[in-house]
This record gives structure tokens, C-alpha cells and sequence, in this order.
């Protein structure tokens, strides 16, 4: 694994990331537009740099965390194909679109750079203490060479298999949590309504068929199961906002591929209303309140 990493993007997530890099011996080189996040940065032992081809100068490795597939293209394009050293490889842990993905290993491979795409599960909190789960797409060459650089910020690295499959995986994923988080606050909802206590029902479907990661690791009812962002008033944890953006992506991966997907075109309008009505901030566990009424 190379020893100078260019770190790009070091917002909630790159923040803690970045600084597991520097906590595992690595030196880090740190580029973001924000002057708060380079402050963060530095604070966590990373070198800091306000243009972007010093901070990918001489590196061994670079590695992006950016909030959309459109600043990613144009991060890759405007700058990285530009200023990055000859054959570095490049892992970008963006949650972008699979059609974006595949396009940047494609014109990475046309560069000679080898590239994967290697989104997170996890969040801020995850990311912090270096146990995210990696989900990652590209050649087994590519994965291979990103795997040391990766488990250094996390705890699972998963090879997804090719191009894009990293994210292919992150957003049927991300659909699947969505529409559980929807199924387990209405079934909750509606055992209130049926005079049901619900941690009494939370004892009973939680060892029963109903269970899910949705009921069991992130109980949307306050008070029940382990202790949530439902207990802190849906404050923290995974935004509306990024629960109805991996959505959107999903239903646009849909519409490529001719899936059929009820139950997530149900869960992405839910999120769509939920965020318009004022909730974009609040955990996405919150849908629950719109169920409980
Ligand atoms: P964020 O908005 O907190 O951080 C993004 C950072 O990128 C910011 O510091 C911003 O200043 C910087 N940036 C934007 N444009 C830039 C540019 N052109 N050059 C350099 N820096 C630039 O977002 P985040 O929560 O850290 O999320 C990052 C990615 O991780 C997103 O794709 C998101 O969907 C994904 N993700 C987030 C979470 C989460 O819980 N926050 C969980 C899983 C995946």
C-alpha cells in the first residue's frame, strides 16, 4: 500500500476517514473548497491544501468522498485526469449514480489509472471509528490494490464485482433499508391502533418472522429496542435527505434497467413528501411520526 494518500472531500464522512488513514500510519494530503473542513483536517494530522494539485502532487493513492455524482465527474475531469501522478490508483467512496461510476473507471482505465468505485454503509459515527462496510467495484487488480487502503477505514471490504458494482450494490441495498424502514413504522403504527404495547411487540416480532436490521438495530419507536436517533429526538444518524438521495438514485437505476420496484417507488415517494413537508434533517427513522398520527 503506498505511504501519501490525497484525500478529496473531507466533509462529515471524509473527516473521520481521512483522520483513520493518519491514525493507521499513513500521511494524508487534504483537499476540500470548504476552509472548515481543511481546519478539521488538519486538526487530525492530515497535511492541508487549498488547491487541488498540490494536495495530488507525488501522491501514491487518491481517494474521493464528494457529495454527488455530478461534483465527482467534474472533480475527476477538471482536476484529477489533470494534476494526478502517472498510474495512481484512484478510489472513489462517493455514493454516485452506476452510469457515472462505470464512465470514470472507463476514461481511469483510457488514462492508465486503475479505479474503483467503493461506497460506505455505516455513517458519520461509523466513519469516525474506521468500522465502515465498503462495497467496492472494479478489476480484481484494482480491488486488490484499493483492499489495504480500505480496511484501514474500515471493517468490511467486500468485492462487488466489476465497475460500478459497488454502487449497484449500495443502492439496492439502500432501497431495501428504505422500504423496511416504511414497513416496520407502519406495523408499529398500526399495533398501537390495535391497543398493543409496543415493546411487548417489539419482544415478539423482533424474535418473529417480521424482524429486520430496520426493527432490531435501528427501532424507529422511541423508548424500544436499542437506543437509536429515535430516542434523540430523530436528531443524528441518516438524514431524510440521504435516504430520499440514494433513493432517487435507485428509482433512476430502475428506470435504466426496466426493474420492477414497488415497494421502493412506494418508500422514495414517502421520502419525497417527508423531506418536502420540512423533515430533510431529521433521521429517516422519523417517517415514523407521519405513520403514527
Ligand atoms: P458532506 O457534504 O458533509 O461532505 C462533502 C465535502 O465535499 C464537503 O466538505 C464539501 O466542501 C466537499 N466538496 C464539495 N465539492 C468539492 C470539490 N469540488 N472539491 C473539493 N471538495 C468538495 O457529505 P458527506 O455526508 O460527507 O457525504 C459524502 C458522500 O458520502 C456522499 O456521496 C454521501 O451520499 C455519502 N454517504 C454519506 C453518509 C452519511 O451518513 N453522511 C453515509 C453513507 C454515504
Amino acid at each position: 500500500m503506498g505511504k501519501r494518500i490525497a484525500f478529496i472531500g473531507l466533509g462529515n464522512m471524509g473527516s473521520g476517514m481521512a483522520a483513520n488513514l493518519v491514525a493507521k500510519g499513513l500521511k494524508v494530503e487534504a483537499f476540500d473548497l470548504d476552509a472548515a473542513a481543511l481546519g478539521r483536517a488538519k486538526l487530525a494530522g492530515c497535511s492541508t491544501h487549498t488547491s487541488i494539485n498540490a494536495a495530488l502532487n507525488g501522491v501514491d493513492a487518491i481517494v474521493t468522498m464528494l457529495p454527488d455524482g455530478k461534483i465527482v465527474r467534474s472533480v475527476f475531469q477538471n482536476d484529477v485526469f489533470k494534476w494526478a501522478p502517472a498510474g495512481v490508483l484512484l478510489i472513489d467512496c462517493s455514493t454516485i449514480d452506476v452510469g457515472t461510476a462505470r464512465e470514470m473507471i472507463a476514461l481511469s482505465a483510457q488514462k492508465g489509472h486503475p479505479m474503483v468505485d467503493a461506497p460506505v454503509s455505516g455513517g458519520i459515527a461509523a466513519a469516525n471509528a474506521g468500522t465502515l462496510t465498503f462495497m467496492v467495484g472494479g478489476t480484481a487488480a484494482a480491488f486488490a490494490a484499493a483492499q489495504p487502503i480500505l480496511a484501514a477505514m474500515g471493517t468490511a471490504v467486500i468485492h462487488a464485482g466489476g465497475a460500478g458494482a459497488g454502487q449497484a450494490a449500495k443502492i439496492c441495498n439502500n432501497m431495501l433499508l428504505g422500504a423496511t424502514m416504511v414497513a416496520t413504522g407502519e406495523a408499529f403504527a398500526m399495533a398501537e391502533k390495535l391497543g398493543l404495547d409496543l415493546q411487548t411487540f417489539y419482544d415478539i416480532s423482533s424474535k418473529a418472522s417480521g424482524q429486520s436490521w430496520s426493527m432490531t438495530s435501528y427501532c424507529p419507536v422511541p423508548g424500544v429496542g436499542p437506543k437509536t436517533p429515535a430516542d434523540n429526538d430523530y436528531q443524528g444518524g441518516f438524514a431524510t435527505a440521504l435516504m430520499l438521495k440514494d433513493l432517487r438514485l435507485a428509482m433512476a437505476a430502475a428506470a435504466e434497467t426496466g426493474a420492477d420496484v414497488p415497494m421502493g417507488r412506494r418508500a422514495a415517494e414517502l421520502y419525497e413528501a417527508f423531506a418536502s413537508a420540512g423533515n430533510a434533517g431529521l433521521d429517516f427513522s422519523a417517517i415514523i411520526k407521519t405513520l403514527r398520527k
